[in-house]
Formats: C-alpha cells, sequence, structure tokens
C-alpha cells in the first residue's frame, strides 16, 4: 500500500481546490470521492429510482461502472462509459446527492472500490469520511472545516462567475440541509477524525490553506519516516 493523505469536510470548505493543488506539487494522484456518490444519484435520477426504493438501487448498483479519469488538469467522470464530468455538477445532483450518499448500501458498494485505489500507489483521497471509514489508518487525516457563511459566499462567487444567479439565501439554506443531513446520517457521518489535523479555512485564501496543508504533510510524513 502506497502513502495515503485523508482530506474530509463539509460541502464548500475549499477541499476539491485544495487537494487538486496539493496534488499537483507533491506529483501524487487525487481522488475526488464526492464524484463517485455524484454519479450513484445521477444514475438513479435518470431512471427515476427513489431514495426510498432500495430494490431498485441495489439493482442499479449491481451494474454500476464509474471511472474516474484524467485528461492534462481535467478530471474526466465516466459512468456507464459515459462523460458525465458536467451533469454530475448540476443543481439537481447537488440537491439529491446526499440523500442517496446516506444510504447503507451505496457506501458498502463505494467504500471498497475506494480503498483499492490506495493499493500501489500514493493518493490524496478527498471526501466525508476518508479518515473515519475508507482509510482509518491513512498516513495524514486533515479536516478542513469553514464558517457556513463563507462557504455560501464562495458558492454564490463562483455561481456568479458562471452566469447562474441563485440568490444568495438559496445557497445558504441548501448548503445548511445538505450539512444537516451529512453529520446526522446514521452511516458514515461527516466527523473528525480524533487524529485529523484541524485547519480552519474561514480566513484563509487558498494559497494560504495550500501551504498550511502541505507543511502538515510534510511534518506528518516526517515524523514518520515516510516520503513521497
Ligand atoms: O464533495 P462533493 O460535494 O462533491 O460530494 C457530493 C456528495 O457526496 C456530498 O454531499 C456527500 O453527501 C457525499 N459524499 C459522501 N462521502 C464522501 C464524499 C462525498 O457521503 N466521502
Amino acid at each position: 500500500m502506497g502513502i495515503v493523505i485523508a482530506i474530509d469536510g463539509p460541502a464548500g470548505s475549499g477541499k476539491g481546490t485544495i487537494t487538486k493543488l496539493v496534488a499537483e506539487k507533491l506529483g501524487i494522484v487525487n481522488i475526488d470521492t464526492g464524484a463517485m456518490y455524484r454519479c450513484v444519484a445521477l444514475d438513479c435520477l435518470n431512471k427515476n429510482v427513489m431514495p426510498e426504493e432500495l430494490d431498485k438501487i441495489a439493482q442499479i448498483l449491481e451494474h454500476i461502472d464509474i471511472q474516474l479519469l484524467r485528461e492534462g488538469e481535467k478530471q474526466i467522470v465516466l459512468l456507464n462509459g459515459q462523460d458525465v464530468s458536467k451533469e454530475i455538477r448540476t443543481e439537481r445532483v447537488d440537491a439529491a446527492v446526499a440523500k442517496y450518499a446516506a444510504i447503507k448500501i451505496v457506501r458498502d458498494k463505494i467504500t471498497p472500490i475506494q480503498q483499492k485505489m490506495g493499493d500501489d500507489r500514493n493518493i490524496i483521497m478527498e471526501g466525508r469520511d476518508i479518515g473515519t471509514i475508507v482509510f482509518p489508518n491513512a498516513d495524514v487525516k486533515i479536516f478542513l472545516d469553514c464558517s457556513i457563511e463563507e462557504r455560501a459566499k464562495r458558492r454564490y462567487k463562483q455561481n456568479t462567475e458562471r452566469g447562474l444567479n441563485t440568490p444568495y439565501e438559496e445557497i445558504l439554506s441548501s448548503l445548511i440541509e445538505r450539512n444537516k443531513l451529512e453529520t446526522e446520517r446514521e452511516v458514515a457521518p461527516l466527523v473528525k477524525a480524533e487524529d485529523a489535523i484541524l485547519v480552519d479555512s474561514s480566513k484563509l485564501n487558498i494559497q494560504e490553506v495550500t501551504d498550511r496543508v502541505l507543511k502538515i504533510i510534510e511534518e506528518e510524513l516526517n515524523r514518520k519516516g515516510k516520503k513521497i
């Protein structure tokens, strides 16, 4: 097994951006586990399968094929052979994904796939339960937190830049709802692992968070006598 760096935290904490930058700097593979849950949600939505329909979800999971590929800087996500990289980021999937991700049979299918990804290479994996469930023995665990208002502000700015004009209040209430679902669910809730190092990004810019995360990784690996 290679070196595993786990980064967990809520939606909008900047995990995706930071993980990508850190992976580039260290020259290792980054894995966005949220994209896998987004694929499950999209497959179910496309087939009109609701989160309560567990038998139908089990059938979908039996045949689902998710691939995370890299094309230069870009991550390409294939669901059953089709490029869904854009579709999994739509409001429709945003609004539904946490409900599908809270289902035990969904996690039982996805977690082992993620564990296999760390078998033979160094990885940095970001999600909600990487340091607690997927890799409880990860070499470095970081919990990236951020105030919910700042997270909503960032999402609002991102949307405006993309030409979307969802009101700030709507973004905030949807983040609050997603947060509640993720922290209160029975399986794999979003929680800081006891031995994870907390980084609060509320008052830091991207460069400052990246630098802090890189420093923590360096210190933790040194402490364990490991090298990338
Ligand atoms: O990180 P991102 O917002 O893309 O994740 C999408 C959804 O997938 C989250 O809202 C969460 O419900 C779920 N998720 C999860 N466990 C992970 C990663 C994501 O439950 N490790």
